[in-house]
């Protein structure tokens, strides 16, 4: 009887230690703001656009909201999390005012080669159109959630209703919600409002609106505690493309407001708090020109120009990089691994390796 009792002890104790393991282990999100330009996270918004009433319908209400002379208080308007709280505690990158830049590798420059870039660490030849095709390279997500210590614990929540294929959600075993999909309605009362709400919307497109998917992703987030969460938003693309600039605007400063609670909310949870990392980028980046800027693919200049911020554990806080240096997209999902203190390896591509400012950065630890 005492050696059953000791060897139950032992079993306890056991699953104790690797459950207190599993919920020690840092956790990633990563968030994306699709298409939207490092033009505006580094200097604000633009001007001309500003003021072109092809654009902007009041072109002075939107002034007064978004412009001001002095460059880093114009910046503060539009995103005041970025540039309070980011450039002060974490890293950005993709200032090519000072030559620091941020690349897609893919050839395309449009979004399903820039996900696939961002989440499989490859930057793929053959071209995928944005459409619900399945995705065959291998993600970092999946990889994680193939590990013992992330096992169940990954989830990735989009507004863009492709990202699911992206991920490969049919053939992978982790929670994904992209565009207008239900939420399980099983667990929480606020699900079934979310989906009363979604299933109203009258002028769906491919893309869920940016409140709605960040409505899903926290109420999971709250009931279930995920070490790794995609958050995928997506309606600055989609006002861009509709060359309406106030409105792009407008959907950039929600996304930061976003992040912003996002972040307080995770500073502040004892499970997250100190314990996680936020990497935030965009999939494409867009023309320059009053003539382009709406626009983006490999025949638009511009387009493969991008950004990155990070803060959080194991993120030097150097805010605004000004070296002349590059990274790339397809180096985002060894990063992601790297900071969960995994390695990301695929059987059926290379991936490339993680963020020097990074690695770097763990190895000094
Ligand atoms: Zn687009």
């Amino acid at each position: 009887m005492k050696k059953y009792f000791l060897s139950i002890t032992l079993v306890f104790s056991i699953l104790f230690v690797s459950a207190q393991k599993a919920s020690e282990a840092p956790n990633v999100f990563i968030i994306t703001i699709d298409g939207y330009r490092w033009q505006e996270v580094f200097r604000g918004a633009d001007l001309s656009l500003m003021s072109d009433q092809k654009f902007v319908k009041d072109t002075n209400l939107i002034k007064e909201q978004f412009w001001s002379d002095d460059e880093l208080e114009r910046k503060k308007m539009l995103m005041p999390f970025f540039w309070n709280v980011i450039a002060k505690r974490g890293l950005l990158l993709g200032n090519r005012d000072f030559g620091n830049k941020v690349a897609v590798s893919n050839f395309y420059k449009i979004s399903y080669p820039g996900y696939n870039e961002i989440l499989t660490g490859f930057a793929d030849k053959k071209f995928i159109a944005n459409l619900p095709l399945r995705n065959y390279n291998s993600n970092v997500l999946d990889y994680l959630n193939k590990s013992e210590t992330y096992a169940g614990k990954v989830a990735a929540f989009s507004s863009w209703n492709v990202i699911p294929y992206i991920l490969d959600e049919k053939h992978n075993n982790f929670t994904v919600n992209g565009g207008y999909e239900a939420l399980e309605e099983d667990q929480d009362s606020l699900n079934v409002l979310i989906n009363a709400v979604q299933s109203k919307v009258n002028d769906k497109s491919h893309t869920r609106k940016d409140l709605l998917t960040y409505a899903s992703a926290k109420n999971y987030i709250e009931l279930n505690h995920p070490k790794v969460l995609f958050l995928g938003l997506g309606e600055t693309d989609d006002f861009a493309h509709k060359k309406q600039y106030d409105q792009y605007l407008y959907k950039a400063k929600q996304v930061d407001q976003i992040i912003s609670e996002l972040w307080y909310y995770v500073q502040t949870d004892p499970f997250y708090k100190n314990n996680t990392t936020f990497i935030i980028t965009t999939d494409h980046g867009r023309g320059s020109k009053s003539s382009n800027w709406s626009t983006h693919g490999f025949w638009v200049k511009g387009s493969g120009e991008t950004w990155m911020a990070m803060i959080g554990n194991n993120i030097i806080n150097n805010g605004e990089m000004k070296n002349k240096d590059i990274a790339y997209l397809k180096q985002i999902a060894s990063t992601i691994s790297l900071l969960a203190d995994e390695n990301f390896e695929a059987e059926d591509h290379t991936v490339a390796r993680p963020l020097a400012v990074v690695k770097d950065q763990i190895k000094n630890n």
